[in-house]
């Protein structure tokens, strides 16, 4: 019997992954293409007759555990970078480039960035790949986070203008270390209410501590905020991701310490970013 071809793989994994994932098809695309170490688009196009690469199986085996797809290849694109992902760093969303492309619009002649809470570094490694003059930071409490990020701005040939820092917003004192003040401060800070239940692909893969802030989903904003103006330039902006049910609790706690704010939709135009000047 002739061996399996990639494009029958393709149709029984699709089957199988529809069990555990809503994106079952396009899983089973990523991961062939992973496995044959090709583009899903050239997969599509030239490698269905091709005979199934034999690690295939085992990369569908994880997905049905729910392993999140950007684990298991080890990459995940974000605003059109490559990024390395793996389990000490939040898997960028789509909807955080919404963020990007605010920051970018709000302050095209930044010189200095900071970004708090970088984990893969893909905040600030997506606004310094368009701004080629500015030079930036990124901060973040967990050293196997700093790992991912410095790998991922050498990997894009930005390891020159961007240095990540080991530095927790909780702690006093930790804007020392920093050469502020910035033009533009990015934040994707934990916002998830402790008493949420995510879905199992993330609670069970993804950084608790990177995603879950108290009960109400505040207390890293309650941290963070009030410490922003003392290193924030005259002029500049912070750009802060939120939850979009919690637009109005957020803006208060930047008008509280003097900042007003501008709100930022998604794509499925949902309130997700705060613009604080
Ligand atoms: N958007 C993320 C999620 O719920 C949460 C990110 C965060 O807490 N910063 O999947």
């Amino acid at each position: 019997m002739p061996d399996k071809t990639v494009g029958e793989a393709l149709r029984e994994a699709a089957e199988r992954l529809s069990a555990s994932s809503d994106t079952a098809r396009l899983d089973a695309e990523v991961l062939m293409a992973h496995a044959l170490a090709t583009s899903r688009s050239s997969l599509l196009l030239n490698r269905m007759r091709d005979p199934v690469p034999e690690i295939f199986a085992a990369l569908v085996d994880r997905r049905m555990e729910h392993e999140p797809v950007a684990y298991i290849t080890g990459s995940q694109e974000f605003f059109g970078l490559p990024l390395a992902v793996g389990p000490d760093v939040l898997i960028p969303r789509g909807d955080s480039e919404v963020l990007v492309e605010a920051a970018l619009a709000a302050r095209p002649a930044a010189r200095k960035v900071l970004d708090c809470g970088t984990g893969s570094g893909a905040l600030l490694l997506a606004v310094l790949a368009n701004l080629p003059d500015a030079r930036g930071v990124g901060i973040d409490s967990s050293p196997g986070a700093l790992a991912v990020a410095q790998g991922n701005a050498a990997a894009l040939g930005l390891g020159n203008r961007a240095c990540m820092i080991p530095a927790d917003w909780h702690v006093p004192g930790w804007t020392a270390a920093l050469d502020g003040p910035f033009d533009l401060i990015l934040a994707n800070p934990p916002y998830v209410e402790t008493t949420v239940r995510l879905e199992r692909s993330v609670a069970a893969y993804e950084p608790a501590s990177a995603l879950y802030s108290g009960e109400l989903g505040l207390d890293d904003y309650r941290a963070l905020i009030p410490q922003l103006p003392a290193i924030l330039a005259p002029g500049g902006a912070a750009l802060v991701e939120i939850g979009h049910e919690q637009a109005e609790a957020v803006a208060a706690i930047g008008a509280s310490c003097g900042l007003s704010s501008r709100l930022h939709r998604d794509l499925g135009y949902r309130p997700r970013v705060l613009e604080f000047s």
